[in-house]
């Protein structure tokens, strides 16, 4: 990164007010001509009905749908007919859904099917109420604690980085491709549709500033330098997450383009008060015209951001309430004794019911509930449906234990929701594990 010293005027122009993040599609509107979509109470394969629709974007559209054999809310992405006109498309979006689907974290919202109708195939998605964060963002004018934008920084970190280590590359990440759901929960939409939208030929590239400029100027990259725009592209969402604005001062589209590839962007702290110094370089980094020249991993991005800030989320103390439901009283003091040697500032409460644990996790909010599966009255399938139709335990880990239980089991708690499974007789350090794994995910 080219140091200049620091000119008064240049900032005082630099931070006239402009829109601070205007994200400007290159396609055009009437791209939405052609789109069609089912109604509000139609049936979709036997199983999909309409509610209404969430939203249209540059891809088609999205409509919220209840699943009324699982009795759960989903979203469903249509998509453009003009992108899956042909037979050999299809097939090949097919391709890309196995691809979205194998990617599971809770900062990247799931594919959990494709569908078809008549003859244009659509997307089973995970449901995440909330704004995007792009209206998130406005709604807030664009100031954010250093906490609460290095928390949301840390996840869209995190699930880029899952979907890094399944060998895919997002490309198009952006504040509008993020949803802030329940609890603050960040999830990343639209995975693995860039690419597709791309070679359709229906947009140059993707979203002028938050490109990564060898994408936006088509060139060929290495396999190893793919996940290199990823990174670009998150250290412009940090920028407007640390600063309020984008690290481009220039307000057209060709503006910006040109002040990127000459280089010329601002350095976080000299945009607003209060930001670290620290950030200066490891944004500076990041945005490197020159994929080779950026960090080579978005983990490295993210830990360089959270020390720069001083704080990592995980530094932060959670309150730690552990529920277990676990008819077998006899272990009660065996599995408090174990959690607490993992959790020693967590409060532990066993239940012999369901219906107990349920009215207590109702009046104290739970970090991790542990549940047995078979189970007198409602068992453990029930807990974990009715714990993730509840607002408030909609992301709480849930791990069910059993001594019975079939893969036919853990494949039906998978899809209720339920994040780890542990089958009995275990050990204390089995279980002090699992806990571990799953309070680190939350974070
Ligand atoms: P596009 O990417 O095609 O421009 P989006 O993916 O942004 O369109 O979808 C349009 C709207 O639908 C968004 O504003 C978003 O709020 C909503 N949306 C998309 N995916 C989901 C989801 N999985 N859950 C809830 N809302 C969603
Ligand atoms: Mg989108």
């Amino acid at each position: 990164m080219t140091a200049e010293p620091k000119d008064p005027t240049k900032s005082i122009r630099l931070l006239r007010p402009t829109t601070p993040l205007a994200e400007r599609e290159t396609i055009r509107e009437d791209s939405q001509i052609g789109l069609r979509v089912p109604r509000p109470g139609e049936l979709l394969d036997g199983v999909y009905r309409i509610e209404r629709e969430l939203g249209r974007g540059a891809y088609g559209s999205v409509l919220l749908a209840t699943d009324e054999l699982l009795e759960r809310s989903v979203a469903l992405k249509f998509l453009h007919p003009l992108l899956t006109e042909e037979k050999q498309q299809r097939a090949r979006f097919l391709t890309e859904a196995r691809a979205m689907a194998r990617v599971r974290h809770p900062n990247v919202v799931g594919i959990h099917s494709v569908g078809q109708r008549d003859g244009t195939p659509y997307l089973v998605m995970e449901y995440l109420p909330g704004p995007t964060l792009y209206h998130y963002l406005e709604q807030r004018s664009y100031r954010l604690s250093l906490d609460d934008a290095m928390g949301l920084f840390d996840q869209m970190c995190r699930g880029v980085e899952a979907i890094h280590d399944a060998g895919a590359t997002h490309n198009d990440l952006k504040p509008s491709n993020m949803i802030i759901g329940p609890a603050s929960r960040l999830g990343i939409t639209d995975f693995g549709l860039a690419e597709w939208v791309r070679e359709r030929r229906m947009r140059r590239g993707g979203t002028v500033g938050f490109l990564a400029p060898e994408i936006a100027m088509g060139d060929t990259v290495h396999e190893d330098l793919r996940t290199a725009a990823d990174i670009y592209s998150l250290a412009v969402i940090a920028f407007i997450l640390f600063t309020g604005r984008m690290p481009f001062a220039g307000d057209s589209p060709e503006q910006v383009l040109h002040e990127q590839l000459e280089e010329r962007r601002l350095r976080p702290s000299e945009v607003r008060q209060g930001v670290p110094r620290a950030l200066d370089e490891p944004l500076g980094r990041a945005l490197e015209w020159n994929p080779a020249e950026r960090m080579p991993r978005v983990s490295l991005l993210r830990s360089a951001c959270a020390d720069a800030v001083g704080t990592t989320r995980a530094a932060t103390p959670v309150p730690r309430r552990v529920v277990v439901i676990e008819d077998d009283i006899v272990l009660h003091p065996w599995l408090e004794a174990t959690l607490m040697s993992v959790l020693p500032s967590a409060s532990v409460e066993c239940f012999e019911t369901a219906t107990a644990a349920l009215a207590s996790v109702d009046e104290h909010h739970p970090s991790l509930i542990i549940t047995d599966l078979r189970l007198p009255g409602m068992d453990g399938f029930e807990v974990v449906r009715q714990l993730r139709a509840r607002e408030h335990t909609r992301y709480v880990p849930i791990v069910a234990i059993t001594a019975a239980g079939t893969p036919e089991d853990w494949e039906r708690l998978t899809t209720l929701g339920a994040d780890g499974f542990l089958a009995k007789p275990f050990e204390a350090s089995t279980l002090r594990a699992v806990v571990r794994r799953m309070l680190a995910r939350e974070r």
